[in-house]
């Protein structure tokens, strides 16, 4: 079977354990967003059974791969069912409106807020357990174990975020990742450097400008620029107004050994980095 990210991988092998056989298409550090598949992702993908991605337009070169490669593996985005949140326009929180209908592009970064990763969990152990039934019992007492661990995860991170003041919770970021950890832990996406849906897109010198504004009179004092993005128009932005710049892993993980190469540990350091910088 095949995980698309490394974050997919990640949490498809903690339910999967050593029963499964598993390839990641992406390496720690490729950005998803402008990912381009090589033959031999064709090939890997032509001859999985199960092929896990995040879905909501992350992947925007799973379909063609899927097209180009053949085969019989069964798409399953992970998520599907997950209340997604739109893309906001602005710089300032979008007012949330109960049963709207929903228009544009969603933001895919559902994996920021630990709740939807567990719901992850279930779809990742269902369908391991109909693909090999004879391991169901297992993929569902890993599935329970590491539940345990994504709630102590959301309690924990609860309880970092209280130390920063409800004023400072402001994130500005390269690109707008922070939707769904922002609705759950009280943060705003106050400001983003690039616009549009994925990291593709340029900024105009008036929408770097504004964004500088905001930074200034706000009193912000980090931005924070993913792992798997040059961070060379961020650096800028950060010498014109003194905040800090701090990376963060929120679309890939770290190399295996290295500070962010799990979920959880990804999880970990972002939010201490996030403490440290803004409280
Ligand atoms: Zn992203």
């Amino acid at each position: 079977m095949v995980a698309t990210t490394p974050i997919v991988g990640d949490v498809v092998r903690e339910i999967g354990g050593e029963a499964i056989d598993l390839v990641v298409l992406l390496q720690p550090g490729m950005d998803p967003h402008t990912f381009e598949p090589s033959p031999q992702d064709a090939a890997r993908v032509a001859r999985a059974a199960v092929i896990f991605a995040v879905g909501a337009g992350l992947e925007a070169f799973l379909d063609p791969l899927l097209r180009q490669a053949g085969g019989r593996a069964r798409k399953v985005d992970l998520t599907e069912g997950i209340p997604l949140r739109p893309f906001e326009a602005g710089v300032e929180e979008v007012e949330e409106e109960e049963g709207h209908e929903a228009h544009g592009p969603m933001d895919p970064h559902v994996w920021l807020d630990p709740q939807n990763v567990i719901t992850w969990t279930f779809t990742i152990e269902r369908t391991l357990g109909e693909l090999d039934p004879g391991h169901a019992d297992r993929f569902r007492r890993n599935a329970e174990a590491y539940r345990a661990e994504l709630k102590a995860l959301d309690e924990w991170i609860q309880a970092q975020v209280a130390s920063i003041p409800p004023e400072r919770r402001l994130l500005v970021t390269e690109h707008q990742v922070f939707g769904y950890f922002a609705h759950r832990y009280g943060f705003t996406q106050a400001g983003v450097i690039l616009p549009g849906v994925t990291t593709a897109a340029q900024p105009s010198a008036q929408e770097i400008a504004r964004l500088e504004e905001t930074i200034r009179t706000k009193g912000i004092r980090a931005i924070f620029v993913s792992s798997t993005v040059d961070p060379v128009l961020a650096r800028r932005i950060a010498e014109d107004t003194g905040a800090r710049l701090v990376r963060l892993y929120v679309d890939s993980l770290s190399e295996p050994g290295g500070e962010a190469d799990s979920y959880l540990k990804m999880m970990r350091y972002n939010v201490q980095a996030i403490v440290e910088a803004l409280r």
